[in-house]
This record gives C-alpha cells, sequence and structure tokens, in this order.
C-alpha cells in the first residue's frame, strides 16, 4: 500500500558515543552506594513512535531526560521497568542472570500499559552492550563478588494529554549502585489489613510503576510500626513481600515438608525470576534426599494468612523467606497479623536451612563458583 513498514528494534544499529567526562568510580563503602543515585558514565536510550516504529537505538553518556509536561507517562502512568544486576565474579567473569526471562517480562509489561512492542532478545542485546561498555569499570575485577544494579525502563513519551494509548516512547537502560538489601537475621512483615497492592483483572503481574507509588503510603505505616516491609493479602490470601515473592516452609498437617508459594495462574503475582530460579532449583535438589536437608514437596497453590498462623501456633512453621533481586533471598522472622508478632522460626540462627542452602546455590551461580546456563558471561 505504499506505506513503509514499522521499524523493529534492532540493537544492532546501535550508536556509540562515548562520554568525554567520565567519573570517578566511588570506593566500596561511600555512602553514596546506599543513596542509589550514583549511575554509571553511560546509558543506552531508543525511541518509538507510532508512524515509524523504533529508531536506531543510542548508547551515550549518562544524563537526563528531556519530556514535555504533557509527557504521557507524567500523567497516566505509562511507565514499566526491569530489575536485574550484573555481577563481578570470582572468576572475574561479568554476568547476567537469566536475562532472558527480564527482558520477556518487560514486553509483558509493556503491552499491559499500551507501550510498543519489541524483540525480548534484542533487549538483551542492549542490556548486554550496556555491560559490556560501564561493566569492566564500574564493576573492576579487583573486586569480586559485587554486583550493578541495571534498570531497563520504558515510558510513554509523547506530548499531549488525551487518555490514550501514547504515540511515542521512550526505552532507556541505565545502571546503578545499590546496597545489599538481604537481611540475614531475617525480616519483619506485616500483613496488609485495609490495603491490597493487586486485585483479578488488575496488573499485580505487571511491572509497571503503578504497581508501586500507591503501595508507598502502607509501607510507611509498616515502617513507623517496627515493621520492613508489608506482606501482601487480597481477601486474606497471601500474595507478595514488599517487591519479593514470598515462601514459606512448612510441615503439612499430613506430615509432609512443603516449599509453598503463591500460584502465578490469577495474575495477580510478580513472575520472579528469583521466584522461578528456586522453585526450579528446589524441584532438582530438594525434593528428594541428598542435599542433608529432609526432602520438600514443592507447592504453588493459595494459601491464606490463617493457614500461616495455624502453622505457626501448631508448631509446623519452618521457615519463611522473601525472594527478588533486591532483597535476594531474605529470611523472615516476624509477620504480624491481627496485631499479633507470629515469630518464625530461623534454624541457624541467621537465615533458615533451606532458605540457606537456595541462596548459595543461586550465589555460585551468579558469582560463577558453578557453571550454569542461567549465568550468562558477558
Ligand atoms: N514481586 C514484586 C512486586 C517485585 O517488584 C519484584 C522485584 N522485581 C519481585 C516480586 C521479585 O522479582 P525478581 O525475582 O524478578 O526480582
Amino acid at each position: 500500500n505504499g506505506q513503509s513498514a514499522l521499524r523493529l528494534l534492532d540493537a544492532s544499529l546501535l550508536k556509540f558515543t562515548k562520554t568525554k567526562t567520565p567519573m570517578t568510580v566511588p570506593e566500596p563503602g561511600d555512602p553514596i552506594i546506599n543513596s542509589s543515585s550514583q549511575c554509571t558514565d553511560h546509558m543506552v536510550t531508543a525511541v518509538w513512535r507510532v508512524s515509524t516504529g523504533w529508531d536506531a537505538p543510542e548508547l551515550k553518556p549518562y544524563g537526563n531526560l528531556s519530556l514535555a509536561p504533557t509527557a504521557s507517562v507524567l500523567h497516566y502512568a505509562t511507565e514499566c521497568f526491569e530489575g536485574m544486576k550484573m555481577y563481578r565474579g570470582y572468576d572475574g567473569k561479568l554476568r547476567l542472570f537469566r536475562p532472558d526471562a527480564n527482558c520477556r517480562r518487560m514486553l509483558t509489561s509493556a503491552t499491559r500499559i499500551a507501550l510498543p512492542g519489541f524483540d525480548p532478545l534484542e533487549l538483551q542485546k542492549l542490556i548486554t552492550a550496556m555491560v559490556t561498555v560501564d561493566g569492566p569499570k564500574w564493576l573492576p575485577k579487583s573486586r569480586p563478588g559485587t554486583f550493578l544494579y541495571l534498570r531497563p525502563t520504558m515510558i510513554g513519551s509523547a506530548g499531549a494529554l488525551g487518555v490514550a494509548a501514547p504515540k511515542e516512547a521512550t526505552l532507556f537502560i541505565i545502571a546503578t549502585f545499590m546496597p545489599k538489601l538481604d537481611q540475614p537475621r531475617g525480616m519483619k512483615l506485616l500483613a496488609s489489613q485495609d490495603s491490597v497492592r493487586a486485585w483479578p483483572g488488575g496488573f499485580g503481574f505487571a511491572k509497571v510503576g503503578a504497581n508501586y507509588g500507591p503501595t508507598l503510603m502502607a509501607n510507611s505505616e509498616a515502617r513507623a510500626r517496627g515493621y520492613d516491609q508489608v506482606l501482601w493479602l487480597l481477601d486474606g490470601v497471601v500474595t507478595e513481600a514488599g517487591a519479593s515473592n514470598f515462601f514459606v516452609v512448612w510441615r503439612s498437617k499430613e506430615g509432609k515438608v512443603q516449599l509453598v508459594t503463591a500460584p502465578l495462574d490469577d495474575k495477580i503475582i510478580l513472575d520472579g525470576v528469583t521466584r522461578r530460579s528456586i522453585l526450579q532449583l528446589a524441584r532438582e535438589r530438594l525434593t528428594s534426599s541428598g542435599a542433608g536437608v529432609e526432602s520438600l514437596e514443592i507447592v504453588e497453590k493459595k494459601f491464606s494468612m490463617e493457614d500461616v498462623a495455624e502453622a505457626v501456633k501448631e508448631g509446623r512453621m519452618i521457615e519463611a523467606f522473601a525472594a527478588g533481586t533486591a532483597y535476594f533471598v531474605c529470611p523472615v522472622c516476624v509477620v504480624s497479623y491481627k496485631n499479633e508478632d507470629l515469630t518464625i522460626p530461623m534454624k541457624l540462627g541467621e537465615t533458615g536451612e533451606y532458605a540457606g542452602l537456595i541462596k548459595t546455590w543461586l550465589m555460585d551461580i551468579m558469582y560463577g563458583r558453578e557453571q550454569h546456563e542461567w549465568g550468562v558471561i558477558i
């Protein structure tokens, strides 16, 4: 029909403009690391327009974006993002952990809020370019066992008011320092009473900014009361803990040790990369004896806060933990429910036995102590 085809996102067109004013990498212990505000020298950007498709992506010096005050994202929350890490291994190599899963999830999230599609593999290539350019300097070989946080983001950048699918979108990838957030001594959770994070038919499964801003009030309230995170319930059913998936290990009434987490099928919770990795490793390594612990049954099913309270009161709770990129595998020591603190056992004093094993296995893959297809060398 004479119209030229819309251009697809194409990482092979990436244009490189290196910075002329390189920044200084902060030393370990520098407070800026805890502020999660220090980005690396570069960022990747790519602009999409409804009429032409994707422009050639650019890798360029890190800097501010320029947006019209009418930009869609500023009014209608047309924003989605990913959170992943690049790791400096003990073998000196830089790795990403299952980046394909993050890139596919980013497409799922973008689609949910009418932002444009792309081939997830092209996004992965752009992330790889970011790591290739900034990784060696910002995660030096002299600091094995460290990581940087990567934040691929897409926003509706069209400058026009009106509740409609944005006609322009901007993809960007930045990398920042982030402190280690896992607390080996355990986190305290406050089960949500009045507020919910996500609901059937909503967008809890998508990593969209609109899922986070509205949780901040409940989060602040939890902190003010001495808890670390909210355990999100929906009609009494346990869903997620803060920005992490939530697992319990308990002995069922029938006497079986079970690893239990909320299912994905009602699309209320995020399909965490850590969650699915834990389930897969547990299926491979913990369902028969051999790991030095009692074998487990792996269960993805709905369970309620009443079930958790009952297991604690009957002495069947073995451990609980939150799992995600930022908090990693973080034991839970207390869940407050209906104004009562339920104490969750932590067998090793720090982490639980099962969480401890899983955490070690995952770290071994991330930091190259175990060669595994999930640890993608850059
Ligand atoms: N749930 C929510 C709501 C999150 O924001 C995150 C962090 N991305 C997770 C779970 C954990 O997902 P992942 O393991 O992919 O980091």
